[in-house]
């Protein structure tokens, strides 16, 4: 690893070995990157990619709202996007804002909302960033990022500039394919930008009242003050569609609600979202994640599919 390390030296952002990634997600929870860079900016981070081994691995990582990082750490280069230049968010027309993709979706309701543009304040509701928003196609209250999106910029794993076409528009570039929490991208795209459309014009006032009833909804049904990874599984049929079933429903009916392993426990408040009490480590809530599948598979059949990425290494006993 130090082989590779040193092939970055002279890059404008930081470099940090063996960097404690648990301060970075929301369960609090794993082990250390071997090498983490936070790139100044794209140009920085196309240099670091071109120059890092093709051969050796590379990963990002947003916010980590809906990421369990492992004990063991995660080998090779861990990107994160963050700082003022990641976090830049820009009008660029009555309806439109380019974001940087470690800008916080609650910045981008927030600016979204001072500036007239209707449409964005159901980002105000999911603690991510943009980055990770995409991949992960986020959404609440009947929207999805998959509506707003223009165009989504990025780098490849060597750092090639590439571009995509959102659901919106016609611009002569690939096509992303979007699903519930899903996204097509390959899985060495660093998404850097992306420009998306609200539905209109608005009254700012109107729009700030809509995060706040979304920020009150949340509080009152969702454990939004613990250390959580947000909904752990994703419902086996997209909300909305006639008779389709939710996980936190199949989590209930399994008797698992307040179900514990070490010190991870399944939320009393909402029961599928898993919570760090304090002391769990990642294996804690991943094993509670298992055996409250394996519960659903037994009581109703239901294979649940984990919402949550889980990266990184195990720690070696
Ligand atoms: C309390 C709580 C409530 C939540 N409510 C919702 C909700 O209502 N709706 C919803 O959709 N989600 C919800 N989530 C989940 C989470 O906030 C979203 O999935 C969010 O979009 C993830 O963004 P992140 O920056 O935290 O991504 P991370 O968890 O850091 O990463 C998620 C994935 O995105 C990838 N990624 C991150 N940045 C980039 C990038 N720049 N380029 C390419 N890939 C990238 C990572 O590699 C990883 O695969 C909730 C989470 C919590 C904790």
């Amino acid at each position: 690893m130090t082989d590779h390390a040193s092939s970055l030296s002279g890059l404008r952002g930081k470099l940090i070995s063996q960097a404690a990634l648990a301060p970075y997600t929301w369960f609090r929870v794993g082990g250390a990157a071997d090498l983490l860079f936070l790139p100044a900016d794209e140009a920085d981070l196309a240099a670091g990619l071109s120059r890092w081994a093709p051969d050796a691995p590379v990963r990002v990582l947003g916010v980590g709202s809906n990421t369990i990082v492992r004990d063991g750490g995660i080998d090779g280069l861990t990107v994160r996007l963050v700082g003022t230049y990641w976090g830049q968010i820009d009008q660029v027309s009555d309806t439109e804002l380019f974001v940087r993709a470690g800008a916080l979706d609650l910045s981008v309701a927030r600016t979204a909302a001072k500036k007239g543009i209707a449409g964005l304040s159901f980002l105000s509701g999911i603690p991510g960033s943009l980055g990770g928003g995409v991949r992960t196609n986020a959404g609440c209250y009947g929207r999805e990022l998959r509506d707003c999106l223009v165009r989504i910029d990025g780098l490849t794993r060597s750092g090639e500039s590439v571009s995509f076409q959102g659901e919106l528009e016609e611009l002569g570039l690939p096509p992303v394919q979007f699903g519930y929490r899903h996204s097509d991208f390959a899985e060495d795209v660093i998404i850097t930008g992306l420009t998306l459309r609200g539905t209109g014009r608005a009254d700012p006032a109107v729009l700030q009242e809509e995060i706040l009833a979304h920020q009150a909804r949340r509080a009152e049904t969702q454990p939004i003050r613990e250390k959580t990874g947000g909904s752990t599984f994703a419902n086996p049929d997209p909300p909305g569609e006639p008779g389709a079933r939710s996980s936190w429903k199949l989590v209930e009916a399994a008797g698992c609600r307040g179900l514990r392993v070490g010190g991870a426990q399944v939320s009393e408040k909402h029961c599928n979202f898993l919570i760090n009490t304090g002391e769990a480590t990642a294996a804690d809530i991943e094993a509670l994640g298992e055996l409250v599948r394996a519960r659903v598979l037994e009581q109703s059949g239901v294979h649940l599919r984990w919402e949550i990425r889980r990266i990184g290494r195990l720690q070696e006993a």
